[in-house]
């Protein structure tokens, strides 16, 4: 078993942005609006932002689904590869966050490409579905309240196609899912998602180690 592999210090995580990734200004001046917020680490870093456009782009999506914006970072990055009428369906219940994104998506000119629904996003992506939206979006990204994952996966995987991809943000939690004795509810909610996952016959899954741990989730 090749066993090779890089640890990222700090050094070469700077590197991997600065030759990897292709930050907008819109996208930069959006993390530096969000860096004061005592909540700034809940932003996805920009190798996630990279690593969301290009899963993105490389199934041609063009219907799509945010669980958990925030202040709209990981939005920008989805919606700035759809083609002019593509859609991102944007879900949160924070009226303060969100606001924080809506002048970088004008900037970034993919605002009418966003469609937030201030809402809980269980309620948005039902909604979806009673509206005959089933097998209709491409891809969606999810990164909310942990104790929720199983539903809001189980709502986006009938909501996109065969061959569209889910992925999910923070599988790895600070590497608390492997400590058993960690019983607060989002490390055992994360744990049982992922369980449940790799038994999963409706998908096939990596789990990729940017960030926190993204799991991709492609419908089979
Ligand atoms: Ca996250």
């Amino acid at each position: 078993m090749a066993k090779r592999r890089t640890e990222i210090g700090d050094d070469l995580y700077h590197y991997m942005i600065e030759f990897g990734t292709r930050e907008s200004d819109a996208a930069r001046g959006l993390r530096a609006a969000t860096a004061p917020l005592a909540e700034a680490r809940m932003q996805i870093s920009p190798l996630q932002g990279a690593f969301l456009s290009m899963i993105a782009a490389s199934i041609g999506a063009k219907r799509c689904i945010e669980v958990g914006v925030f202040t709209g970072y990981s939005a920008l990055a989805v919606a700035r590869v759809l083609p002019e009428d593509g859609l991102l369906v944007a879900c949160d219940i924070s009226d303060e966050w969100t606001s924080v994104g809506v002048p970088y998506w004008d900037q970034a000119g993919v605002a009418e490409r966003i469609d937030l629904r201030l809402a809980p996003a269980t309620e948005t992506l039902r909604a979806l579905l009673d509206d005959g939206q089933a097998g209709t979006f491409d891809f969606a990204f999810i990164d909310a309240d942990k104790e929720n994952y199983e539903a809001y996966y189980e709502l986006c995987l009938q909501l996109i196609r065969v061959g569209g991809l889910i992925a999910v943000d923070n599988v790895l939690w600070g590497g608390d899912v492997l400590d058993p004795t960690d019983t607060s509810q989002s490390t055992v909610s994360i744990v049982a998602f992922n369980e449940a996952r790799r038994d999963d016959q409706r998908i096939d899954l990596s789990i990729v180690p940017i960030g926190d741990g993204v799991s991709l989730l492609r419908k089979r």
